[in-house]
C-alpha cells in the first residue's frame, strides 16, 4: 500500500491526451525515480508466484517494465510489438479499437513451446491490447502465467477480458 502510493503520488494526469476526452496516465516521472522504479521492478518479480521463462512487454511503455523484471526473475524478454515494427516471421493477432482495428505481434521462434510467459504493461484500460496479447502468446504455444501492470483503470473492466488468468495491479483507480 505504501507503495501504491508512491506509484500514484508520481504519475501526472494529463487531461485530453493523446485525444479529447481521455484521462492519460503519465509513468514517466515514476520511472525517473531511482527509488521508486527499483522499488516497482522488485514488486512486479516478487508478486509472480511461480517460475517464469519469458517477461512480454507490451510496446512501448511495458518494454521499459519488461526488461529489469525479467533479469530480476532469470528469464528472458519478449516484445509484444505493434504491426510491422518486428522483421519476420511473426505471429499476429487483431483486436477491436473503438474506430477501426489494431494488431499485436511477436517472434514466435523465440517463445519454446509450453514457456511459463509473464505479461508486463503499465496501464490496464479496456483490456483489448492485453487480451489480443494473451490470444497471441497461446496461439505460440506459451503458458500466460499472469499480467502485471503498474495501475488498473477499474471503471474500463479491462480485468473481465482477461478471465481465467492471474492479474496483478500495483495501484487500482
Ligand atoms: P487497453 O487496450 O487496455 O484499452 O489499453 C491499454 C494500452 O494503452 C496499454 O498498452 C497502455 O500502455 C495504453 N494506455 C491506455 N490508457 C493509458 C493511460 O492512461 N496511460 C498510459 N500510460 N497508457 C495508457
Amino acid at each position: 500500500a505504501a507503495l501504491a502510493r508512491r506509484v500514484d503520488a508520481l504519475m501526472r494526469t494529463v487531461p485530453d491526451f493523446p485525444e479529447p476526452g481521455i484521462q492519460f496516465r503519465d509513468i514517466m516521472p515514476l520511472l525517473a525515480d531511482a527509488d521508486a522504479f527499483a522499488a516497482v521492478v522488485d514488486a512486479f518479480a516478487a508478486a509472480v508466484p511461480e517460475p517464469v521463462d519469458l517477461v512480454a512487454g507490451m510496446e512501448a511503455r511495458g518494454f521499459l517494465l519488461a526488461a529489469p523484471v525479467a533479469t530480476a526473475l532469470g528469464a528472458g524478454v519478449v516484445p509484444v510489438r505493434k504491426a510491422g515494427k518486428l522483421p519476420g516471421p511473426v505471429a499476429s493477432q487483431s483486436y477491436a479499437l473503438e474506430y477501426g482495428t489494431a494488431a499485436v505481434e511477436v517472434q514466435p521462434f523465440t517463445i519454446p513451446d509450453g514457456a511459463r510467459v509473464l505479461v508486463i504493461d503499465d496501464v490496464l484500460a479496456t483490456g483489448g491490447t492485453a487480451a489480443a496479447t494473451v490470444r497471441l502468446l497461446e496461439e505460440c504455444g506459451a503458458d500466460v502465467v499472469g499480467l502485471s501492470f503498474l495501475v488498473e483503470l477499474e471503471a474500463l473492466a479491462g480485468r473481465a477480458q482477461l478471465e481465467g488468468h492471474r492479474v496483478d495491479a500495483l495501484l487500482a483507480l
